[in-house]
């Protein structure tokens, strides 16, 4: 029987995908820096592949990088990694004339102008000089990724930059590099196959049985099997809630291409909408990674990958057979059960949109060891670790499916994305309210992975605020935003004369 109040200085996590490694990495780093030692095992199935998809981060994850002891250069090169400043989404909704919009998200904040956010100004007075959408108008990194660039000058220390960044990675090769390190850190590295686990009588487990190695006994597992949850979700029975009744894609095919251009790749992932869901482009530093992820209720799997090589474009393709994910869009009803926690798709999956995965994974790790159970695992401990992590994935959910919902596209798919779906109640009554003010750090509860500044620059590029009229609009004077205009017009005209090509700092970073 597991002793409760039992210190837990042994963990054994099952899976050797993103989540497992990444986890295990996380552990042993931050665990075993002062006097007390935790062991780490992870034991992964020589016989089943991880997902091998996932290319895309986020914003946190250059911070997580350097925490983790690892050098930029080193990340860059064994993962085979670009640069990302931004999301670019083109036609997620069309203006008046029924043509394509597209607008970028990026990493950094609009600012204030006197205390007003500045997206007052530009909807009162819209564009100044050359800009070519709000976020032009308030930040250099549509001129950034337009044009190019890299986010750091050439000899900028590891992890410093001009612009905010995050990277793009290669899925397995990223794997393979923080299950090297997590080794070399002390990491018990098993080869075997998950069958299945003792549980005392009131259900915490004692030990998992292994199909060459048997019995191995543990005090608390991790949960890193993917889209099937062996442990906390087939053996310790929690239920998983899917998320049908608010997204509807669950389907997902990846095809990777080469580069048509390599010398102008940019530092962004594309998500282009299409007719029942959308495609990204994601540019790693070998090649690019692109896929349709869209709902099969509208769209047959030979009529998406016809729509998909349609996008790329590239007459190499046209005998691929790819294969096509079945996605399990939802969330565990709690990621932390007795003694087991599930994190990457064991735990929960909110669709690709906001590459928003791995970031959960990291979320997890640094839970965990925000609340370790130093003095044994207790209620406390868990039900604020579970509070936590159900807050994350409902903002993630909360931030994905407003995206779809604000879309104006004609298709069946979209007018179901929009008319046939669950609004969470905070998010609709949000749409309400940003009727009549703009988003404001106030109205956004969790603020893991999005600010109000992400909502804002969302909506506008959607053009939901078009024909809103803002009172607050009364307080603002055009001098102020002309001022505010033309100094980021100098910072945009400065940054392009000095940010080094994206491909040349790559080459750089890369060694060649
Ligand atoms: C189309 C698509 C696009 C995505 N894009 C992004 C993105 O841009 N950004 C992002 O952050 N995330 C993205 N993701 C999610 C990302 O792929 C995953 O979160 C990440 O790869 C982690 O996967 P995992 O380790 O949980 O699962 P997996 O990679 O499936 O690994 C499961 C592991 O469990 C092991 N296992 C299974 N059964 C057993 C057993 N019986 N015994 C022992 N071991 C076992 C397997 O061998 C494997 O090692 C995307 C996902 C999809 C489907």
């Amino acid at each position: 029987m597991i002793d409760m109040n039992e210190r837990i200085d042994d963990i054994t996590i099952v899976g050797g995908g993103a989540a497992g490694w990444l986890m295990a990495l996380s552990l042993v780093t931050m665990l075993n820096k002062g006097e007390s030692k935790v062991k780490v095992t992870l034991i992964e199935s020589p016989n089943i592949p991880t997902i091998g998809v996932g290319e895309g981060t986020v914003t946190g994850f250059p911070r997580l990088l350097r925490q983790l002891g690892i050098k930029e250069r080193d990340f860059l090169r064994r993962s085979d990694a670009t640069y990302k400043c931004a999301g670019k989404f083109v036609g997620w909704s069309v203006d008046k004339q029924g043509n394509d919009r597209s607008f970028y998200n990026p990493f950094n904040n609009g600012g204030y102008i006197n205390g007003f956010e500045s997206s007052y100004y530009y909807h009162k007075f819209g564009p100044h000089g050359d800009a070519k959408s709000y976020v032009d108008n308030v930040l250099p990194t549509q001129m950034m990724v337009e044009n190019a660039l890299g986010p750091k000058e050439i000899g900028q220390g590891d992890y410093d930059s001009v612009m905010p960044y995050t990277y793009h990675l290669h899925a397995h090769a990223f794997s393979k590099q923080m299950a090297h390190i997590a080794q070399k850190r002390g990491v018990v590295h098993i080869l075997d196959d998950f069958v299945d686990a003792d549980l005392d009588e009131k259900g915490w487990i004692t030990a998992l049985n292994l199909k060459e190695k048997g019995k191995v006994p543990v005090k608390l597992v991790i949960d890193c099997t993917g889209f099937k949850g062996l442990i906390l979700q087939q053996i310790m029975k929690e239920p998983y809630q899917e998320f049908g009744n608010h997204l509807l894609c669950d389907r997902a095919i990846p095809v990777p291409h080469p580069h048509r251009d390599i010398e102008k790749m940019r530092p962004c992932t594309t998500a282009t909408a299409k007719s029942a869901g959308w495609i990204f482009d994601v540019p790693i530093y070998s090649r690019m990674g692109s896929g349709y992820v869209y709902s099969s209720q509208f769209k047959s799997e030979d009529e998406a990958l016809h729509e998909l090589l349609t996008h790329i474009n590239d007459p190499e393709l046209k005998d691929v057979t790819p294969q096509v994910i079945k996605m399990k869009v939802g969330r565990v009803r709690n990621t932390w059960v007795k003694n087991c926690i599930a994190t990457g798709l064991a735990a929960g999956f909110v669709e690709p949109l906001e590459a928003s995965a791995i970031y959960t994974i990291e979320m997890t790790a640094r839970m965990l060891i925000t609340y370790f159970p130093e003095k044994g695992i207790t209620d406390p401990i868990i039900n604020r670790f579970n509070q936590v992590m159900n807050r994350m994935y409902d903002e993630i959910l909360n931030f994905i499916v407003m995206t779809y919902y604000t879309s104006n596209r004609p298709e069946p798919f979209w007018q179901a994305a929009r008319n046939d779906i669950d609004i969470p109640p905070l998010l609709q009554e949000n749409l309400e309210l940003w009727k009549e003010f703009m988003p404001s750090a106030h109205d956004v509860e969790g603020k893991f992975l999005f600010d109000h500044w992400d909502y804002i620059s969302l909506l506008n590029g959607q053009g939901y605020f078009e024909g809103v009229q803002f009172p607050t609009e009364k307080y603002l004077a055009k001098p102020d935003w002309v001022k505010y205009s033309q100094k980021m017009a100098e910072t945009k005209r400065q940054l392009r004369r000095h940010l080094p090509s994206h491909y040349e700092l790559l080459k750089h970073m890369h060694g060649g």
